[in-house]
């Protein structure tokens, strides 16, 4: 992932470092640069302005030029930034005062919200030694169902369904369920549709009124670019959600979505997916994803 930004970036900061001495003009030559790498990678607009901006005053306010390691200072300005534009610190999971906890999974179709629902069963049984129970709340495809069933008992998690009944209902009852049992965290896979409509965000809103959930995530493909940024906007404007999650890492995304998310609906990334399989989870943490992508 991310492997031509981190090149171009590279090539930015060799270039630079390569220079006898470092001058302001350098320094706005690398920044326009960096600028143009992130436009590349599909970077929203306002989001790599800010940015370089931002770069760009540290460079000058921290006298760059005058630093013993020029070239190193600037390179971990960029680091800092960049950390600071992923969300800086991590934020974790909501968890209720009296459980259950319950977790929202709202997205579009095909985003990997069934997949994420058992991922995160499987982490929160593993790493937190926490007993979920999954609810099957994606009534319109039997498919969904199964799909939910099917990986859940490959992590030996519970699943309330009652078929291709009202969502809301399916909600509720799992919560209920979960205080009987005594199991302390239910996740909630609704369902989505290929694009944003009224009705399925009514729905997901429906089911957040009906059950106050803890936590509401967005699940996000990381390989739709800007329209998962506009997704993102949407979703957030009628459920409010409190993080968002990014699929299909391993993919070839260019890792605009990851790198614009954050500022343009001032909501936590969470969790990144990098495959199918369910141990392909990993809680995100804005400093080592910057890490990553400056190699
Ligand atoms: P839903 O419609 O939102 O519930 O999406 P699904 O969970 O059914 O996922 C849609 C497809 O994407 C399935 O084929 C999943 O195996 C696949 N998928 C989900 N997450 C990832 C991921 O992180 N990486 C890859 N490569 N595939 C994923």
């Amino acid at each position: 992932m991310f492997q031509d930004l981190s090149s171009k970036l590279d090539q930015a900061f060799q270039k630079l470092k390569g220079e006898a001495k470092i001058t302001d003009v350098n320094i706005a030559e690398t920044v326009r640069e960096i600028r143009r790498a992130l436009l590349d990678a599909d970077v929203n607009f306002e989001v790599a302005k800010q940015f370089t901006n931002d770069i760009k005053d540290r460079a000058m306010g921290e006298d760059v030029l005058t630093a013993v390691n020029p070239g190193q200072q600037f390179t971990k300005i960029v680091h800092d930034e960049l950390t600071k534009i992923l969300g800086q610190d991590r934020v974790g999971l909501s968890v209720a005062d009296t459980p259950p906890t319950v977790i929202l999974i709202a997205g579009l179709q095909g985003s990997g919200k069934t997949t994420f629902s058992a991922k995160l069963a499987r982490y929160l049984k593993q790493e937190n030694n926490r007993s979920p129970i999954l609810a099957a709340a994606d009534v319109y495809r039997p498919a969904a169902i199964n799909q939910l069933k099917t990986l859940a008992d490959s992590i030996d998690v519970p699943v309330y369904s009652i078929g291709q009944k009202d969502a809301v209902r399916v909600a509720k009852e799992a919560v209920s369920m979960a205080k009987s049992l005594a199991l302390d965290t239910v996740i909630i896979d609704t369902a989505g549709r290929m694009h944003v409509d009224k009705k399925m965000m009514k729905e997901v809103a429906d089911i957040k009124e009906a059950v106050q959930p803890n936590e509401t995530l967005f699940i996000v493909d990381s390989m739709t670019g800007q329209d998962a940024v506009n997704t993102a906007k949407e979703f957030n404007e009628t459920i409010n959600y409190d993080g968002v999650v990014l699929t299909k890492l391993d993919g070839d995304t260019r890792g605009g979505a990851a790198l614009s998310i954050k500022n343009v609906v001032q909501k936590p990334i969470k969790f990144v997916s990098t495959g199918e399989k369910l141990d392909a989870l990993s809680p995100f943490y804005p400093e080592r994803m910057s890490q990553r992508i400056l190699g």
